[in-house]
C-alpha cells in the first residue's frame, strides 16, 4: 500500500469515527431531551393527582381498617394527552379504581401491569393496543403505617418522540454517508497535496541517478516547514556531494599526474639501458624515481586511512620539546649543504598528550618546507612556548613567502603554489605535506595556521592542548615523558653551526 493510500485511509477512518461518534451523540442527546420533557409532564401530572387525592378509612370489622383513595378528578389532564389510571392494592393485588376519560378504552387493563405494586416511583415503556407508551407509576402510601395503598399510573404516547427520533436518525445517517464520502475526497486531496513535493524529490533523485547530473537542485516556493527543510537539506547534500565528487575527481587526476612523471623517467631509463646496456647512472635514476613513488603512495595511503578512520593514534604524555629537538637535528643534517641559519628562538619544555611518530611527521614537514622554500643565506627559527591551555610551536623562515590567494589552499591535497614551483624546479614534494600536518594537528585537538608575506618569509603556528595529569593518574613506565636538557641541546645544535 502506498503512503498516499495509507494517509487517505487513516484520514478517512479518523473522520468517519468522529462523524459516527458525533451523529450517535446527537441522536442520543435529542432522544434523551425529548423523553426528559415527557417525563417532567408525567411527574407534574402524577404530583398533581397525588397532592389532590385523599386516603379515607373504609368502615368495617377488625383492625387495621382498609384505606380507600378519594381521587382528584382525573379528566383534568385529558387536554395534555396524558392517560391516568388509579389502582388500589388490596392484599397485594391491584384492583382497578378509576381512569381518565381518554384511557377508558383500555377497560380494566393496566397501562403497565408489571409495575403495579411498586413502592417507588418508576418509569417504564409498554405497548398497549399497538401504541408505544411512556409510563410513570407512583405509589400511594399511608403515611402512618407506610403501607402501599395503591398506584397511580400516568402515561403518554411515544409516537411523536419515536417519529422525531426516526427522522433524526435518517438525517444523521445520511449526513454520515455524505460526510464520510466528503472526508475521503478531502483526505485524498490533502495527501496528494502533501506528497507532491516528495514526488518532486523522487523525480529529481531519479534524474540524478539516471543522468549523473549533480547540478540538479530542487526549487521550493512554500513556507520553511518540514518539507521546505527537507528540500533545503537535500540541496545542501547535493552541493556537498558535488563538491566531494569534484574533489575526488581532482584527487585522482592529481595522483595520475604525479605518477606520470616518475613512470616516464623510469621508462626512459629502461629504454636507454635496453639500447646501451645497464649503467650506474640510469639505475640510480630508476631507484630515485621508485623512492619518489613509494613516498607518494605512502603519503596517499596515510591520508586515505586517516579519511576513513583507519588510523588509530594513541595519545600519551609526551615532551613536545624532545620531538622538536629530534626533528631539528635531522633537519640540520638534511640542510648541511645549504647556507641556512637554523636555530632555536624562545624555547621552553612543554608536555602534551600526543603520538610521538605523528608529531615527528608534523614538525619534520614544517621544517622541510621551511628549508625547501628558503633561499641560501636565509634564516629558520623554531620557538616553543605555552599559554595557560595550549602548547605553541612556531616555525618561522625568511623564504619566498606565500601569496594571499594561495594561503587558503596550501592545506589542500596536492596544492602547490606557482611561486614554489618556480623556486623549486626539481620539486620533490607532492603538495601533501601540509595536508598530513593538518590532519596530525587535528587528531591532537589542535590548530595550525600560517602568516606570510611574499618574498619575506612565512610563519607556521601550531597549537596543541597542554597535558594536565588527572589526580592519581598512573602513567605506565614506557609512557613516562623524558625531560630534555634544553641548554645542553641548544648548545649542541648551535655548536653544529660553528
Ligand atoms: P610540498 O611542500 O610537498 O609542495 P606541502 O603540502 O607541504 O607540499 O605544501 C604545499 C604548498 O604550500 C607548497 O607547495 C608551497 O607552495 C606552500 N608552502 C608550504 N610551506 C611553505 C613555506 N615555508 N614557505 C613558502 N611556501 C610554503
Amino acid at each position: 500500500m502506498t503512503i498516499r493510500q495509507r494517509l487517505t485511509l487513516y484520514y478517512a477512518a479518523l473522520l468517519t469515527i468522529i462523524i459516527i461518534m458525533f451523529g450517535t451523540l446527537t441522536y442520543v442527546v435529542m432522544r434523551w431531551t425529548m423523553i426528559g420533557t415527557i417525563d417532567s409532564t408525567l411527574v407534574e401530572t402524577a404530583t398533581l393527582i397525588t397532592n389532590n387525592s385523599r386516603l379515607l378509612p373504609v368502615p368495617g370489622f377488625g383492625a387495621p381498617s382498609r384505606m380507600e383513595i378519594e381521587l382528584a378528578p382525573l379528566d383534568l389532564f385529558r387536554a395534555s394527552g396524558v392517560y391516568v389510571q388509579a389502582w388500589e392494592i388490596v392484599d397485594d393485588k391491584p384492583i382497578f379504581k378509576e381512569s381518565s376519560l381518554n384511557a377508558r378504552g383500555l377497560g380494566t387493563n393496566a397501562l403497565d401491569p408489571t409495575m403495579l405494586g411498586h413502592h417507588e416511583s418508576v418509569f417504564s415503556h409498554h405497548t398497549v393496543n399497538n401504541v408505544a407508551l411512556r409510563i410513570l407509576t407512583v405509589p400511594i402510601i399511608q403515611s402512618s403505617s407506610g403501607r402501599l395503598v395503591g398506584n397511580i399510573q400516568v402515561a403518554t404516547e411515544l409516537e411523536t418522540v419515536n417519529r422525531a427520533s426516526k427522522q433524526l436518525l435518517i438525517v444523521v445517517l445520511a449526513s454520515c454517508v455524505f460526510a464520510i464520502f466528503g472526508a475521503m475526497m478531502l483526505s485524498m486531496w490533502f495527501s496528494h497535496r502533501a506528497l507532491v513535493p516528495i514526488e518532486h524529490i523522487t523525480q529529481a533523485a531519479a534524474s540524478i541517478a539516471g543522468t549523473n547530473d549533480l547540478n540538479t537542485r530542487l526549487r521550493w516556493k512554500g513556507p520553511p516547514d518540514e518539507l521546505g527543510k527537507l528540500i533545503s537539506v537535500f540541496n545542501q547534500m547535493m552541493g556537498r556531494i558535488q563538491h566531494l565528487f569534484s574533489v575526488q575527481q581532482r584527487f585522482v587526476a592529481d595522483i595520475s599526474h604525479e605518477l606520470r612523471t616518475p613512470l616516464t623517467a623510469i621508462q626512459g631509463n629502461i629504454a636507454l639501458m635496453k639500447r646501451y646496456g645497464v649503467d650506474a647512472a640510469s639505475l640510480d635514476d630508476v631507484e630515485t624515481e621508485c623512492q619518489r613513488m613509494t613516498r607518494l603512495v605512502n603519503d596517499l595511503l596515510m591520508l586515505a586511512r586517516a579519511d576513513y578512520g583507519g588510523i588509530t593514534i594513541s595519545l600519551t604524555p609526551i615532551d613536545l620539546d624532545s620531538v622538536v629537538i629530534e626533528c631539528l637535528t635531522q633537519a640540520k643534517i638534511l640542510a648541511k649543504d645549504r647556507q641556512l641559519d637554523i636555530h632555536l628562538g624562545h624555547f621552553q619544555p612543554v608536555r602534551i598528550k600526543g603520538d610521538y611518530e605523528r608529531l615527528k611527521q608534523l614538525v619534520s614537514n614544517l621544517l622541510n618546507n621551511a628549508i625547501k622554500f628558503t633561499p641560501d643565506g636565509g634564516e629558520i627559527i623554531v620557538t616553543l612556548g605555552s599559554n595557560h591551555e595550549q602548547a605553541i610551536l612556531t616555525v618561522k623562515d625568511t623564504g619566498i613567502g606565500i601569496a594571499k590567494a594561495d594561503m587558503e589552499r596550501i592545506f589542500d591535497r596536492f596544492y602547490q603554489s606557482e611561486a614554489s614551483r618556480v623556486h623549486h624546479t626539481d620539486n620533490e614534494g607532492f603538495g601533501l605535506g601540509l595536508s598530513i600536518a593538518k590532519w596530525v594537528v587535528e587528531a591532537h585537538h589542535g590548530t595550525i595556521s600560517v602568516s606570510s608575506e611574499p618574498k619575506h618569509g612565512s610563519t607556521f603556528t601550531v597549537t596543541i592542548p597542554l597535558y594536565r595529569p588527572q589526580q592519581d593518574e598512573e602513567i605506565p613506565p614506557h609512557q613516562r615523558p623524558t625531560r630534555t636538557r634544553i641548554p645542553a641541546l641548544r648548545k649542541m645544535l648551535e655548536g653544529d653551526d660553528e
